[in-house]
């Protein structure tokens, strides 16, 4: 079994979330008392989130190639980004270090392709839903529709996720305002699925939501690591 470097701590609540699957998928594969071999650096979030907001990647992108080069040196085999949105600096991350980087978007897009949705709404953070690194990369490699929520649904679902998931708070009122998103989009946009394109979302909601396929990316991407270091 290949040795994972997880890049994480953005937050850490999803990443928490990784460490689970990670090690239960390896579980469920080998049996017994295997489990995942690991190697995690958890950032302090609030200085990431900081230079999010500021617009200041190229800083971002400092830390976490530095960051990289650390895990590889240490051991790790294949990197993980443990968030969507830092996969805005994967092309800079992966140019750093020499063990492949395993990407979340194209994990995720292989599973939407493979469940023969087209048009999936992308729930994420502004970044993600805005710029072009994600939903890009959806579209030209491929051939998917990705559908965004309006101005006013992007808003709140941003604020959800940095407000309350990213700190640990759940809440009925947000969960039915993601549901209503989702069923205004269905009407609207006639999206065919739903990626969870944040790794926190999966705290709120979940397949048992909805009647559309949804895509989990924090399970999809763990799954993936797990493929990688099992060969
Ligand atoms: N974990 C989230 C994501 O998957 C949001 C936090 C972040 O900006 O990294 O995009």
């Amino acid at each position: 079994m290949k040795t994972l470097g997880l890049i994480g701590g953005m937050s850490w609540e999803s990443t928490a979330i990784y460490y689970r699957l990670l090690n239960e998928i390896v579980r469920e594969r080998l049996g017994g008392l295997h489990s995942a071999r690991l190697l995690l650096w958890s950032f302090d979030f609030a200085e990431i989130a900081e230079r999010q907001h500021a617009g200041d990647w190229q800083g971002a992108g400092v830390l976490l190639i530095d960051v990289a080069r650390k895990l590889e040196s240490a051991g790790a085999e294949g990197l993980l980004i443990c968030t969507n949105t830092m996969h805005k600096l994967a092309d800079a991350v992966q140019a750093a270090v020499s063990i492949p980087l395993i990407h979340i978007a194209d994990a995720t897009a292989v599973a939407v392709r493979g469940a023969g949705v087209n048009r999936p709404a992308l729930l994420a953070t502004r970044f993600t839903m805005e710029q072009e690194f994600y939903k890009g990369r959806l579209t030209d490699t491929y051939g998917l529709q990705p559908v965004v929520p309006d101005q006013a649904g992007r808003d709140m679902v941003h604020r959800v996720i940095y407000e309350e998931l990213c700190q640990g708070v759940v809440t009925g009122e947000s969960k039915a305002a993601y549901i209503d998103e989702i069923a205004r989009m269905r009407r609207d946009e006639k999206i065919d699925g739903v990626i969870m394109g944040c790794t926190e979302i999966t705290m709120l909601i979940g397949q048992q939501d909805f009647d559309i396929p949804v895509f989990d990316t924090t399970r999809i991407h763990a799954e993936a690591a797990v493929g990688f270091a099992l060969g």
